[in-house]
C-alpha cells in the first residue's frame, strides 16, 4: 500500500502543507478523457491548459505536498508568457526577483558580463527567480479552482495497460489499489518516471561525470539579483561555482566537487560549511553569518526519448528529457511541453484532429530537445569538462579572457530559448511566409507588442487558434467570416483580431488599435489585408500579405492536420 510522507517538509522559510489523500469508494471510477500522472509545475501546467481548452482530467499525484528544496529556481520570459495563460504570472511577478545580467569571474577578474535583451514591448524581465515550491503552490491553487480538474494526492501510478482505444492506469494511495480508464495518458512523473520504466522506454543521449552540490542558505549579501559564476576559485581549483538570489533572503550556491568525492562526503555539514565559508571569503562577506535550507548532490544528464508518443501514452517534462540546469533548460523546456501536448490532445479529444495527430506533438517537441541538447551539451563541457582534451580547451578560454576580449563570449552560457518549429507538418505551405521582411515567421513563437500602458499583445490571445487581421477598414470581410464561422460551429476555438483601427470593427471579437503602426512595422506588415495565424500555442502557423477565405481555410486544415495546403 503506498504510504507517502505526511510530515511536512522541513524549511526555514517555506511552510509545507499537507494536503489529504485521496481515497478510492466502493465503486470503480468511471473513464476519464485524459489522466495525468504527476502534479510537478509541467503536470499542473498542462491540466491546466487541458481546462482552458474544455477538456477535463484526473491529475493523480503520488506526494501529499509540494515538493522538497527549491529545484527550479530561474523562470524565461516564455515561461511567463506560457504561466500567464494558464493564469498565474501576475503572482510570480509579485514575489519572484526579476534579472537580466550574468558575470563569469575569473583570477577575480570580471572576464564576460551578460546583458539579456529586455525591450519595451516585452511585459516579462528575461528571467525571474522563484523557488518551485512556490510556483507550484500557484499552479496547485489555480488547478483548485478549476472544476474541470480533479487532483488527487496520494495516488500513485504503479500499472498501465494499454488498449486500442483506452488505457487502464493502476493506482496505489493510503487506502489501497484501484484502476482508472482513460482515453489518455500524459506521463509527467518527472525524472525517474515510472511510466517510461513500466512500458521499457530508454531515454538517450548523454551523462556527465562532473557532480555539482546544491545549496541554499539563507544569509543577508547585498548583492544584486545577477548571475555570479566562478570559474577555477583557489578553494575549489579547477572546478566551477555558481551564486543566484532567491526570494525570502535565500541564496542558491551551486559548487562543482572535485573528481571522486562522492556524494556522501560531499553534504557532510563540515564540509558544505568549509566550502561556503570560502566562497563567502572569495566574494569578501566572510563575515556574514548563514545557516543552511536544503542541500543535494546533481550531476548533468543530457538525454531525451526519442518518440514521446507510445500508444495511448504521451511524455512530457523531465519524464520524457534530462537537461542539465545550465542554462535553466529542465523547467522552463517543460512548460512548452505541457502547452504544447495541451492544445495538440485537446484537439483530438475533441474531435478536431485525428489521433494520429499527436505525432506532430511528439515530433516538434523531441526536435525542440535535441536543439536544446544540443545547446546544453555546449554548455555543460564549458561548466564541467568531461574530457582532458576538453578541459585544456576550457582553461586555454579562461586565461586567454584575462587579456583577450575575443574569447569573452564563449561565456556565453545559452539560456534556454523558445524553439521555433520552422519545418512543422501544421505551417501553411500556401502563404507568404517568404515575403515577410519582418516579425514572427514560420513556428516562431509571437514577439509581444506594447499596446498601451499596460496592455500587450499576448494578454489577448491564446487558448485557440488566434487571427490577427491588419485593416484599415470598418468590417471584416464576410467570406473570411464564413470560413471562422464554419470551424466555430465544428467546436474551433477560433479568434479574430482586428489590428490597426481605433474604432471597432464589425466582425472582429475585438479590435486592437495600432493608430501609431508599431504592430504593424514589428510584424512586418505593408498593408491593410495582411494577417497571422497563431495556433494555441501562440507559434505561428501562416501569414498572408493579402488574406482570403480559401487561404484561409487552407491554413487552417493544414494547422489541424487535415491537408496539406497549396
Ligand atoms: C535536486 C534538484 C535540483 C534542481 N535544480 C534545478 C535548477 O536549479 N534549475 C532548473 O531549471 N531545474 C532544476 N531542477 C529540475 C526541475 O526541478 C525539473 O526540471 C522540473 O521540476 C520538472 O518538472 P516536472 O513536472 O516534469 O517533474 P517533477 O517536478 O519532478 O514532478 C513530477 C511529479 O510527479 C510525481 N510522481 C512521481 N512518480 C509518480 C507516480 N508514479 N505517480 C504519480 N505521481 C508521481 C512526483 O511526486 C512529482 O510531484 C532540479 C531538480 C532537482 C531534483
Amino acid at each position: 500500500m503506498h504510504q507517502p510522507a505526511n510530515q511536512p517538509r522541513p524549511s526555514i522559510y517555506y511552510d509545507y502543507q499537507v494536503f489529504d489523500a485521496w481515497l478510492p469508494g466502493a465503486t470503480p471510477p468511471g473513464r476519464t478523457p485524459v489522466v495525468i500522472a504527476g502534479a510537478g509545475p509541467v503536470g499542473l501546467t498542462a491540466a491546466l491548459e487541458l481546462a482552458r481548452h474544455g477538456v477535463p482530467c484526473v491529475l493523480l499525484e503520488a506526494e501529499q505536498q509540494l515538493s522538497e528544496g527549491s529545484r527550479a529556481i530561474v523562470f524565461t520570459r516564455r515561461s511567463m508568457e506560457i504561466l500567464q495563460q494558464v493564469g498565474v504570472a501576475q503572482r510570480v511577478s509579485a514575489h519572484g526577483l526579476p534579472w537580466r545580467f550574468g558575470n563569469s569571474w575569473y583570477r577575480g577578474q570580471r572576464v564576460y558580463r551578460l546583458e539579456a535583451p529586455h525591450d519595451a514591448d516585452d511585459r516579462f524581465f528575461p528571467m525571474i527567480n522563484l523557488q518551485q515550491q512556490y510556483l507550484e503552490q500557484y499552479l496547485v491553487e489555480a488547478v483548485l479552482a478549476e472544476p474541470l480538474i480533479e487532483l488527487r494526492w496520494g495516488n500513485k501510478v504503479v500499472g498501465v495497460t494499454q488498449q486500442e482505444r483506452h488505457v487502464e492506469v493502476g493506482v496505489d494511495t493510503p487506502a489501497g489499489p484501484y484502476t482508472q480508464p482513460a482515453d489518455w495518458l500524459v506521463a509527467s512523473d518527472g525524472a525517474r518516471s515510472a511510466i517510461r520504466s513500466l512500458l521499457k522506454l530508454k531515454l538517450e543521449g548523454a551523462s556527465y561525470e562532473g557532480r555539482f552540490v546544491i545549496a541554499d542558505i539563507r544569509i543577508a549579501l547585498p548583492l544584486p539579483t545577477e548571475r555570479q559564476a566562478f570559474f577555477d576559485p583557489d578553494w575549489n581549483p579547477g572546478n566551477t561555482v555558481l551564486l543566484h538570489r532567491e526570494p525570502h533572503g535565500i541564496w542558491r550556491v551551486d559548487y562543482q566537487l572535485p573528481a571522486g568525492e562522492t556524494p556522501e562526503e560531499a553534504l557532510k555539514p563540515e564540509a558544505m560549511r568549509a566550502r561556503i565559508n570560502a566562497l563567502l571569503a572569495q566574494i569578501g562577506h566572510a563575515d556574514k553569518p548563514w545557516e543552511m535550507d536544503w542541500c543535494s548532490v546533481y550531476s548533468a544528464r543530457n538525454l531525451t526519448l526519442p518518440d514521446y508518443l507510445h500508444g495511448r501514452t504521451l511524455f512530457m517534462g523531465d519524464a520524457a528529457h534530462l537537461l542539465p540546469i545550465f542554462g535553466v533548460r529542465g523547467a522552463n523546456t517543460g512548460f512548452q511541453d505541457a502547452q504544447s501536448l495541451a492544445w495538440h490532445l485537446a484537439m483530438v479529444v475533441k474531435g478536431l484532429a485525428q489521433a494520429g495527430y499527436l505525432a506532430n506533438y511528439s515530433r516538434e517537441r523531441v526536435g525542440a530537445a535535441r536543439e536544446i541538447i544540443e545547446e546544453a551539451g555546449k554548455s555543460t563541457r564549458f561548466m564541467t569538462p568531461p574530457s582532458r582534451g576538453f578541459r585544456l580547451l576550457r582553461d586555454a578560454v579562461l586565461s586567454l579572457s584575462l587579456t583577450q576580449e575575443f574569447v569573452r563570449p564563449l561565456y556565453h552560457w545559452r539560456t534556454s530559448r523558445p524553439h521555433e518549429y520552422t519545418h512543422s507538418a501544421l505551417n501553411s505551405s500556401g502563404d507568404d511566409n517568404a515575403l515577410f521582411q519582418a516579425g514572427p515567421g514560420h513556428g516562431a513563437p509571437p514577439q509581444n507588442i506594447r499596446l498601451g500602458p499596460d496592455d500587450y499583445l499576448l494578454d489577448h490571445v491564446g487558448g485557440g487558434f488566434d487571427l490577427l487581421y491588419f485593416t484599415d477598414g470598418s468590417a471584416i470581410p464576410a467570406p473570411l467570416l464564413q470560413v471562422v464561422n464554419a470551424w466555430r460551429a465544428r467546436g474551433l476555438a477560433l479568434h479574430i483580431h482586428a489590428v490597426g483601427p481605433g474604432h471597432p470593427v464589425t466582425g472582429a471579437d475585438q479590435t486592437l488599435p495600432d493608430t501609431l503602426g508599431h504592430l504593424r512595422q514589428r510584424y512586418g506588415v505593408p498593408a491593410s489585408g495582411a494577417a497571422y495565424l497563431l495556433r494555441p500555442d501562440q507559434h505561428v502557423c501562416a501569414r498572408w500579405m493579402t488574406l482570403d477565405a480559401t487561404r484561409l481555410q487552407a491554413a487552417l486544415k493544414t494547422a489541424l492536420g487535415q491537408q496539406e495546403s497549396s
